[in-house]
């Protein structure tokens, strides 16, 4: 087993020593311990990584598509040899309950990575238009930085893309769960990625975040976090006309229209909501129900909510487990106390265990579409329930937000896919489609710019060339 206390950073293919010797604590969010500890790299550390990721570029872009597919391929399978540890270190820096922390964050960027290898060993596609020949080429350095609730996924779906496509990478991983890093990082120096294609430097958002975003090096900044730190992003890489592909937020509604089958409905969307504790970008956090159905819809989202178990993520029982930390607890109280609707389930006096950064699952119904909480993210476990007559009424409520990343619709499928069709938003599961980890992945609005995931999501990593003959 691996320590969770790390004292270095990951430069031109080996372990190096931080400018500073200050770390940051990562803190059990069930426990409340510290449980360890990473550098707190600075703008030099920056510098040489991306130093080494460019002198590694121009190799690792000329390198043919099945080698580097290869590549890719001895760095999964040294990840899915650690698949256990990922879970475990997610389940202790987060506090994923064990069960979704082996499916979700271990197993699907293990899957994505997978994907990732295949792609990169396919030739990059050309085509000829007229006299043109047009090639696909690797966009340059790439600065990976990610946010702490799916910390594994989000940073191989980033990094398993630019690898593929040909960048080289410089990663900063959130300074709250930045532990799982490392264990992709000692799975690529165990697979001899070659050095330099890929660093690590830990650190903070306005330190280390700011010093990528800013770097005159870095040609493409891939960002997944608030939209309020996605804004600072774009602002710093505008100064250089860097390319800036955004994951951002998202408040997802949840449409069961008419003919839908309630019952499932209303549990998938519950499940969905409340999916590693309410803190998913894709959440529906907002249940819009055809009035002839609303009242059922309340109850039994209520007796749902009211039957999760909540505690410990290492017990096989919990299904719900603490918030990342202290402040996004808080956070998620203050939406909570502010909410203005009817509490049907959870709330600030539900109980909790008395140890840990917990909310109670929490249900409101009558929330109006306008208020705080119909339109801001909260990132916890809250559902707010909106009822409507008839299917233009739920694309206009479904609509109104400023943002637009996922969403379900429950009914017949030609209608339900006809309302997915008219909502404003990147990915729509009808009748519990499930998640495809290859399609493409994103938002409209203000949940992003860009597409992650398979083949769309190697594209963001690519440049464009038209060579005329
Ligand atoms: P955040 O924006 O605070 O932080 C994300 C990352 O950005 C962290 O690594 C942080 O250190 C870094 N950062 C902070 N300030 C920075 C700065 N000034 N310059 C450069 N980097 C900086 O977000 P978070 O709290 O970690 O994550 C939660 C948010 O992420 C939610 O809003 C959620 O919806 C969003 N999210 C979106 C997706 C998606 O794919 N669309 C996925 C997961 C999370």
């Amino acid at each position: 087993m691996t320590s969770e206390f790390r004292d270095q950073l990951y430069i031109g293919g080996q372990w190096v020593p931080p400018d500073s010797s200050e770390r940051i604590e990562v803190e059990n969010p069930y426990t409340e311990q510290v449980l360890g500890h990473v550098p707190a790299g600075t703008a030099a550390d920056v510098d040489l990584a991306v130093s080494a990721a460019r002198r590694a570029f121009e190799g690792w872009a000329a390198t043919p598509a099945a080698e580097r597919g290869a590549a890719l391929s001895r760095f999964h399978q040294a990840l899915a040899a650690r698949a256990d540890e990922i879970a475990r270190t997610v389940g202790l820096e987060l506090g994923t309950p064990l069960k979704v922390a082996k499916a979700v964050q271990a197993g699907l960027p293990l899957t994505v990575l997978s994907g990732y290898a295949e792609l990169a060993a396919r030739p990059a596609a050309e085509e000829t238009i007229g006299n043109s020949l047009v090639v696909h080429e690797p966009a340059g350095v790439v600065g990976a930085i990610t946010p702490w609730n799916y910390p594994l996924h989000q940073v191989v779906a980033k990094v398993g893309a630019a690898l593929a496509a040909g960048c080289t990478v410089v990663l900063k991983p959130s300074e709250l769960t930045p532990l799982v890093a490392y264990l992709l990082l000692d799975a690529a120096h165990e697979s001899g990625l070659p050095a330099g294609v890929l660093n690590l430097v830990t650190g903070t958002g306005p330190v280390v975040g700011a010093a990528i975003a800013g770097h005159p090096d870095v040609d493409l900044v891939s960002f997944t976090g608030s939209t309020a730190t996605g804004r600072a992003i774009s602002r710093a890489a505008a100064d250089r006309i860097a390319k800036v592909s955004l994951e951002l937020g998202g408040k997802s509604a949840n449409v069961i229209l008419e003919d839908a089958d309630v019952v499932k409905a209303v549990k998938v969307g519950v499940g969905n909501a409340f999916l590693n504790s309410g803190q998913t970008c894709t959440a529906w956090t907002r249940m819009l129900v055809h009035r002839s159905h609303y009242d059922e819809a309340v109850e039994l989202a209520a007796k749902t909510a009211a039957g999760y178990t909540v505690g410990d993520p290492f017990d096989p029982a919990t299904r719900l487990g603490p918030l990342v930390s202290a402040a996004q607890r808080d956070r998620v109280r203050g939406f909570i106390e502010r909410a203005g609707a009817r509490l049907v389930a959870g709330g600030l006096d539900a109980p909790v265990p008395a140890t840990g950064h917990f909310v109670a699952p929490t249900v409101f119904a009558d929330v109006d579409p306008d208020s705080e909480l119909a339109q801001e993210e909260v990132f916890g476990p809250v559902l707010s329930i909106i009822g409507f007559d008839d299917d233009d009424e739920a694309v206009a409520i479904a609509n109104n937000s400023k943002y637009g990343l996922a969403g379900g619709v429950w009914g017949s499928t030609d209608r339900a896919v006809a309302v997915a069709r008219r909502l404003r938003t990147g990915a729509v599961d009808v009748n519990g489609g499930s998640f495809n980890p290859f399609a493409p992945f994103g938002g409209y609005k203000q949940s992003g710019i860009g597409r992650e995931l398979g083949a769309y999501g190697l594209a963001e990593f690519q440049q464009v060339k038209a060579i005329q003959r």
